[in-house]
């Protein structure tokens, strides 16, 4: 059994964090494999909920939790304000019409359809309904928006967008802060968790779930990076809102601490990952850096051209050209430079101008991104076109959950049966609200909904300082194990070795467009890469700031989600969204019109499926039956 040690008094933590250095520097197994859990001093805590991530999901899951008195814990590896939401560019969707009229049921309409009729029409209609309240939630909250000349919140054109069920022209729906919409997100909701006294565990590395015998979880286990000890997070709910798993790929917009941990953590319960196939490209992140240049800024004119000065949008979406959807832009783009029309000595990007529009607006609505251009592609947009490159940016897929955050599993004839006791949000879970394909500021949004949906259930459904049975007694072991075989891993392949014959595979072998030969070739590629995992070496044998170890976690997690992608693309034998294969050019709604469920069993994934949720909430709005998508 595990040494228990209860939470107390700094003194005590430092003791026992030096003794675990003394006895980790003297009992190195030689060959490492050994597993000597002794040597892992463990704090144990209690709380009614833990939310792990800080980022735009878990900040509004935890200030709701805190608001409402739930003790809440906070666990993040990064600091709250260095999560990615930080990076979000464009703004958020809600129909608060503040530049034209505006309805949520258009923007549920846009939402399907970008989603390409995979997405949860119940989910969806929750989030378009509750969109407008939650934006001017943010606002109450203190997020500096952009506004128009009368004061209300500025609303730009953003992709996939329109009026009127699709009839009515170019929506401006996308409520924005200049082009730095998620760093004022962020800084805005980290400022009301410290005014609610959530419990904050900055710089640790949540591990694994902690299950009962049930299947109900429990909490987590985690480490703390700064010190090495392991600390059992207790709680009647657990929320997962670890972000996506961008990193998986070579070239990706997102930033390299998105690895999907938390995907990892549910996969290993026995949880599937669902809809992890569908993964978006953004049409422009800038040739060669990655960096993303946001669609805002062709809401604000901006436009594609081709080596010919062509634009080629007209010919692939008439309507709605340049702010067509992503998954349409991205296969556009790729389709003119494998014709030869691509831009550059290898004639292998694209052009984006904004150089015809007027200074004022590009400093006043683009200054982060005039910026990034100078900086990463030595350009300046008032004079001359940005290199840009479909980049990964988005996973649709994630851990299943329904529209109060509640994750799901399949079991028996029962596709929707929940997990006591674990809640995922943000762009770690599928609730589904994009489906195939996500629509350009849809994500903010669903962050503070879904986040939001969280603590509203939780508070349904608990009261604070409820009893709670006592952890399984054998809670963390497995993981303790886990962690001391890579903390000693001495093989002959480096993580990065590893992490970039995986990044290669995705970035080849599930990329813009696949076939039946590149995702079989990938699926045997990625089985082997994950087989190679066991000669992994790592080199730092501490626990202080153990990077190296860290990665190689990270890397494994990858690993999980990289291999459930590939196999889930490899088996779906259709076009949908950002899935598109050039084999199965069209969408079959007969055979496909179904959430793929990817468990990871024994280092190998098995498939499955769950049908898609067509119903609406309510009589307020009719369900969007599937039709051609076209802009
Ligand atoms: C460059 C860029 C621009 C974007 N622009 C927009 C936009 O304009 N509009 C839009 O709608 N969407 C945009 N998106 C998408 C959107 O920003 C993200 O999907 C969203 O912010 C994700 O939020 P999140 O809270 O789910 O996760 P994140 O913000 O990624 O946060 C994840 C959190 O989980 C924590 N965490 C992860 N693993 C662990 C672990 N093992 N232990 C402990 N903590 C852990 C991290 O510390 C972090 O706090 C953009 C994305 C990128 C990459």
């Amino acid at each position: 059994m595990l040494r228990r040690v209860v939470e107390s008094s700094t003194k005590r933590l430092l003791r026992q964090r030096n003794g675990a250095l003394a006895r980790s520097r003297s009992q190195q197994p030689k060959r490492g494999f050994a597993v000597d859990a002794k040597s892992y001093p463990i704090v144990d805590h209690t709380y009614d909920a833990i939310v792990v991530g800080a980022g735009g999901a878990g900040l509004r899951a935890a200030i709701g939790l805190s608001e409402t008195g739930f003790t809440t814990a906070c666990i993040t590896k990064l600091f709250p304000t260095r999560s990615h939401t930080v990076a979000a560019q464009g703004g958020i969707n809600a129909a608060l019409g503040n530049m034209t009229e505006d309805d949520w049921r258009w923007h549920m309409y846009d939402t399907v359809k970008g989603s390409d009729w995979l997405g949860d029409q119940d989910a969806i209609q929750y989030m378009c309904r509750e969109a407008p309240k939650a934006v001017i939630e943010l606002e109450n909250y203190g997020l500096p928006f952009s506004r128009t000349e009368d004061g209300k919140i500025y609303q730009r054109a953003f992709g996939g967008q329109s009026l009127n069920f699709g009839k009515g022209g170019q929506a401006y729906r996308c409520a924005a802060a200049a082009d730095r919409t998620g760093h004022a997100m962020l800084h805005t909701l980290y400022g009301q968790a410290m005014k609610h006294n959530t419990q904050f565990f900055v710089e640790y590395f949540a591990l694994d779930l902690i299950m009962d015998e049930q299947g109900a979880c429990r909490g987590v286990i985690a480490l703390n990076m700064e010190d090495g000890t392991l600390h059992r997070f207790r709680a009647m709910n657990t929320i997962l809102a670890t972000g996506g798993y961008g990193r998986a790929y070579f070239s990706a917009t997102s930033a390299h601490t998105c690895t999907g941990d938390g995907n990892a953590m549910a996969a290993r319960a026995g949880i599937p990952l669902q809809d992890l196939e569908f993964v978006q490209f953004h049409p422009t992140g800038i040739y060669g850096a990655g960096c993303l240049i946001t669609e805002g800024s062709r809401g604000e004119g901006g436009i594609l051209r081709n080596s010919e000065g062509e634009r080629f949008m007209e010919r692939y979406a008439p309507t709605a050209k340049d702010l067509a959807s992503r998954d349409v832009v991205s296969r556009s783009m790729t389709m003119e430079i494998r014709e030869g029309r691509g831009v550059g000595p290898e004639k292998d990007h694209i052009y984006l101008h904004l150089n015809h529009l007027p200074p004022e607006v590009l400093k006043e609505r683009l200054p982060g991104i005039s910026e990034t251009a100078a900086i990463f592609a030595g350009v300046d947009v008032t004079k001359e076109p940005i290199p840009v490159l479909p980049t990964v940016h988005y996973n649709m897929g994630g851990i299943p959950t329904n529209y109060h955050g509640e994750v799901l599993t399949k079991k028996g004839d029962d596709p929707d049966c929940m997990i006591p006791g674990l809640m995922a949000a943000g762009e770690a879970a599928c609730a589904s609200v994009h489906g195939a394909n996500r629509l350009g500021a849809n994500s903010l949004l669903d962050i503070v909904i879904f986040g939001r949906a969280c603590a509203n259930r939780v508070a349904e459904m608990f009261k604070p300082g409820q009893k709670q049975p006592e952890l399984p007694k054998d809670a963390g072991e497995k993981t303790i194990a886990w962690l001391d075989k890579l903390r000693y891993a001495n093989g002959d392949i480096p993580t990065a070795n590893i992490r970039n014959k995986m990044q290669r595979v995705m970035q080849n072998n599930a990329a813009v467009f696949r076939t039946q030969e590149t995702l079989e070739e990938g699926c045997k590629l990625i089985d082997e890469t994950v087989d190679s995992l066991s000669r992994v070496k790592t080199n730092d044998r501490s626990l202080t700031w153990n990077t190296d170890l860290i990665e190689t976690i990270e890397l494994e997690n990858l690993l999980i989600n990289a291999s459930v992608t590939m196999h889930s693309a490899e088996a779906r034998k259709e076009s949908r969204g950002a899935h598109a294969r050039e084999d199965f050019t069209t969408r079959d709604d007969e055979k496909w019109m179904k959430h793929t469920l990817g468990y990871w069993e024994n280092d190998r994934v098995r498939l499955d499926y769950r049908p898609v949720h067509m119903n609406t909430l309510d009589d307020e709005v009719e369900t969007f039956p599937p039709k051609a998508r076209v802009y």
